[in-house]
């Protein structure tokens, strides 16, 4: 089984690149595009490499919901590294679902970063970073780096994301939090505890999202994590300056099938944290649902703590409620007028 995380005192050797890049691609889910793909974003920390690993995640029902396997890995990187997720290196390979090592041709191909994929991942990029293609047969292509693929880029540079105000202070998302573990830590060990509420809310806190500003709010859900196959998993909110973002709660769920795959995949408790008025739209809870067996617990946190609970049936029912409230006058008034 592939891990998400791998920690190496030294670069991974090809071979090994290759090895982990062909286990990740088949927890790929690619029910439209039938191309499944993986990556690994290499990073130093301190004096240790770690490799964080993504597949894409797709959803027929809304293509643009589908998460790239880059999008994927840095969503994750940043949910494990916070400010540290710092890419030196990324190397991606894919190819048709069924194409594996061997004589296929197809397996000698290699495939680049999508436009998409450039725009997010350039602000995690190190100065000296590289682009290696690997095929699925393990050749590894010359580098080059993220600003050579993309060129005159529009970046969060160019909006200066630091002086805009952050809805809530940065500080709340920082490593002097109370929380038990470090989320490196605790999301990639073997063996996880069980969590109380307390701890979750501690650990929420400490995951760091990217915001670029509140002008441009994409979700008020800024952290999540999810319990899924008896394992916790984390994903941050992903804001990008061309408007390309990543839901926590998507971003949560790619991680998980990253690590586990989909077999018997089982999201058991939702967590997620932000504002007060915070709450999940149609297709996460569309995205809940496919991969929840039951009836699964739903808890929103804000900075002081679990503010609401539900469960999957009662939350979609209150927030369909809601939504005639809010908007069934205006289409009565509509469809009144028209000559239908
Ligand atoms: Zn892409």
């Amino acid at each position: 089984m592939p891990q998400i995380a791998i920690f190496s005192n030294e670069q991974l050797s090809k071979t090994e690149l290759g090895n982990q890049l062909r286990a990740l691609r088949l927890h790929s889910l690619h029910e439209s595009s039938n191309f499944a793909v993986s990556v690994l974003l290499e990073f130093k920390v301190k004096d240790r490499y770690v490799y964080i690993g993504g597949v894409n995640v797709e959803n027929d029902e809304n293509n643009r919901l589908s998460l790239h396997a880059e999008q994927n890995a840095i969503a994750a990187a940043r949910a494990l590294l916070g400010s540290d997720a710092i890419f030196t290196r990324v190397f991606p390979m894919g190819g048709p679902k069924e194409v594996g090592p061997g004589k296929d041709p197809r397996a000698n191909v290699f495939i680049d970063l999508c436009g998409h994929c450039r725009q997010i991942l350039l602000p995690f990029a190190a100065e000296n970073n590289k682009r290696h293609m690997v095929t699925i047969n393990g050749a590894i292509s010359d580098g080059k780096s993220i600003q050579e693929l993309l060129p005159n880029a529009f970046s969060d540079k160019g909006l200066k994301d630091e002086k805009y105000p952050h809805p809530l202070p940065m500080t709340l998302f920082n490593s002097k939090s109370k929380a038990p573990f470090s989320p490196l830590y605790f999301f990639t060990r073997d063996v996880q505890p069980n969590l109380d509420h307390n701890d979750i809310h501690s650990l929420l806190q400490t995951l760091l999202p990217k915001l670029i500003d509140p002008q441009w709010e994409t979700s008020k859900i800024r952290t999540c994590i999810l319990k899924i196959n008896s394992r916790y998993v984390p994903g941050v909110l992903m804001q990008d300056a061309a408007f390309l973002p990543t839901t926590a709660l998507h971003a949560a769920l790619g991680f998980g099938i990253t690590s586990m795959g989909l077999a018997k995949l089982n999201v058991q408790e939702v967590h997620l944290y932000g504002l007060p008025n915070a709450k999940l739209e149609d297709n996460e809870l569309g995205a809940i649902r496919r991969f929840a067996q039951n009836d699964v617990p739903i808890h929103f946190y804000t900075s002081h703590g679990l503010a609401r609970s539900y469960n999957l049936t009662v939350y979609k029912q209150e927030q369909d409620k809601a939504w005639l409230e809010k908007y069934a006058p205006m289409y009565s008034v509509l469809l009144s007028n028209s000559k239908i």
